[in-house]
């Protein structure tokens, strides 16, 4: 019988992560079986405990249970401590292991499928929520010059500025206050693409060899990416990369196994009609 994984979250029928572990699967001559789980808002921890009792071998997590899932682990990365967020769990014996990927996925897929060094950049950071957290270590990681967040509630950055603050060089601001600053790269991790909104960054924030990057992705470029082109970003990017790079390090986690992300990304790109 073959190993069992899911993805739990809701909603979840727009996941595109059985369909990227499927690839994997295929490319790496694993036999899993990965699907798709709807949990209750209430109940994600009785979805976690029946999945286990089928089998289920370990599994990822989306919205809205990262941090439930940060709970219910027994153990902790060193990096999901960092989130305080769990997208990946391996079901052990006793334990259940909590990880997360999405950090190591985002700078895998800029440092590596994008080929932009981070280290000595000037980084802005826009949203404090849980995607932003999750990446902010694996940033500092790679010693960037600085790295600013900002975010609409600013207390949140502040909090997040505080947070990390031993880690490396990390400032916290206010959207108004980025007006004559000039970033290298600057990351989009809220969730205002999600509604067709755009942050309310200043004009003029993108440096001449900038990288516009959106966690968000979809057909076309989001409002944000059309933002970053008419300022004069060099180079768009949006977070399908990011996306296949986590799913893989989940993968590595539980297969031992790091499957070839490029076809996939390509896969991705062309059946979502993604620029
Ligand atoms: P959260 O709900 O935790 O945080 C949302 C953040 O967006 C907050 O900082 C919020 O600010 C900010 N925000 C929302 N709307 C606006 C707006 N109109 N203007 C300015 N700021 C806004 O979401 P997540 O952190 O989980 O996810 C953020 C994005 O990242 C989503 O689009 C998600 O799809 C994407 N993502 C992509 C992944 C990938 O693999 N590609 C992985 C994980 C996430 P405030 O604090 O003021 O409310």
């Amino acid at each position: 019988m073959s190993d069992l994984y899911a993805v739990i979250g809701n909603p979840v029928a727009h996941s595109k992560s059985p369909l990227i572990h499927a690839r994997f699967a295929r490319q790496t001559g694993q036999d899993i079986h990965y699907e798709a789980i709807l949990a209750p808002l209430d109940g994600f921890v009785e979805t976690v405990v029946a999945f286990r009792q089928r089998g289920g071998k370990g599994a990822n997590v989306t919205v809205p249970f990262k941090l439930e899932a940060c709970a219910l682990s027994s153990r902790l990365t060193e990096r999901a401590k960092a989130a305080g967020a769990v997208n990946t769990l391996v079901f052990e014996a006793d334990d259940i292991l909590g990880d997360n990927t999405d950090g190591a996925g985002l700078v895998r897929d800029i440092v590596v499928n994008l080929g932009y060094a981070l280290g000595g950049q000037r980084v802005l950071l826009m949203g404090a929520g849980g995607a932003a957290r999750g990446v902010i270590r694996p940033v500092l990681e790679h010693e960037p010059a600085v790295l600013t967040i900002a975010n609409r509630t600013r207390q949140k950055a502040d909090d997040l500025q505080q947070l990390f603050a031993s880690s490396g060089n990390v400032v916290s601001t206010a959207y108004g206050d980025l007006r004559g600053q000039e970033f290298d790269l600057v990351i989009n991790a809220t969730s205002a693409s999600l509604h067709g909104d755009l942050p309310p960054q200043p004009k003029g924030i993108f440096a001449a060899a900038s990288l516009a990057y959106d966690m968000m992705y979809g057909k076309g470029h989001t409002p944000f990416l059309q933002f970053a082109q008419q300022q004069g970003a060099a180079r768009l990017a949006d977070g399908i990369g990011m996306l296949v790079e986590q799913a893989a390090e989940s993968f590595f986690l539980w297969r031992g196994t790091r499957p070839e992300t490029e076809p996939v990304i390509e896969m991705l790109r062309s059946s979502l009609g993604s620029p």
